[in-house]
């Protein structure tokens, strides 16, 4: 049996101001961030966690978070990039819905589509601020011709996803999701979100906080982003994700920090 495989999947960038990157502290002014997706390869299967943005969703609703994105940075130039193919990925675990991290799941048709169960209730009937973070529903066609309905606008004819409809496992609390691979509650950010612990053979345990912390500062000082459900909730996913790193000697990857993004080794390379 080899040994579990993570490699980071580059997907390229997009900005927001920096008032939304530490809610109420700032500063303000264009901050540039990192998107990127984790591929693992298991003894169990093949692994995605999030799927990044998608380019022409974000030109279309978001304009203004000027997304960066090249061929080599979309997820199936990426998966490639691993030198993996799309299609064999088993299953695409969504740390949470927002757009930024589940844009290419429309790509996985033979995945099953994991995520926290509250999640996946609050995506349908979001929040008014939380409208444009859930705007991009491609993971999910029925989802996606449901909010158009509710719109109002055309539901375009796309005979690619009308006959595509995923496989969907909904879990709750913390799960050992395969040997070595934990997914840890952390909602505040939205409702049903989940950070990722990856134990490895030759190295420390690898902590994918997703949205739970945007950057080491915030990690470090427990700021949180604007974007959330539950300020109070997500300090204290914030503390969570401390103590699982003190507890098991975990490197903390966040999620959306240029200057550590510059520090990970990205696909082809990989942790092991
Ligand atoms: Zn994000």
């Amino acid at each position: 049996m080899s040994n579990t495989k993570v490699f980071i999947l580059d997907g390229g960038s997009l900005v927001i101001d920096g008032f939304h990157v530490y809610w109420n502290k700032g500063p303000g002014g264009e901050v540039r961030f990192p998107v990127y997706s984790v591929l693992i390869d298991h003894a169990d299967g093949l692994y995605l966690f999030d799927s990044g943005f998608d380019y022409d969703h974000v030109m279309a609703v978001l304009p203004f978070e000027k997304p960066q994105q090249t061929r080599e940075q979309t997820l199936l130039g990426a998966i490639e990039k691993a030198g993996y193919r799309a299609e064999d990925i088993n299953y695409v675990i969504n740390s949470h819905y927002h757009f930024d991290h589940c844009g290419g799941n429309k790509h996985l048709k033979e995945a099953c589509t994991v995520c926290h169960a509250n999640e996946f209730g609050q995506c349908k009937c979001p929040q008014p601020f939380e409208v444009l973070g859930y705007s991009d529903m491609t993971f999910h066609p029925d989802m996606q011709r449901e909010k158009l309905r509710r719109e109002g606008k055309e539901i375009p004819v796309s005979p690619d996803s009308d006959i595509w409809t995923p496989k969907v496992e909904l879990l709750t609390g913390n799960q050992e999701i395969a040997k070595g691979m934990h997914l840890i509650e952390t909602p505040g950010h939205t409702a049903g979100h989940y950070s990722l612990l990856i134990e490895l053979a030759n190295r420390r345990p690898m902590l994918f906080t997703a949205d739970a912390c945007y950057t080491r500062k915030g990690f470090d000082e427990e700021l949180i982003p604007s974007f959330h459900l539950d300020p109070v909730k997500a300090v204290q996913s914030v503390r969570r994700l401390k103590d699982v790193a003190l507890k098991t000697n975990a490197e903390v990857f966040v999620s959306h920090d240029l200057e550590q993004f510059g520090q990970y080794k990205t696909a082809p390379a990989y942790y092991e």
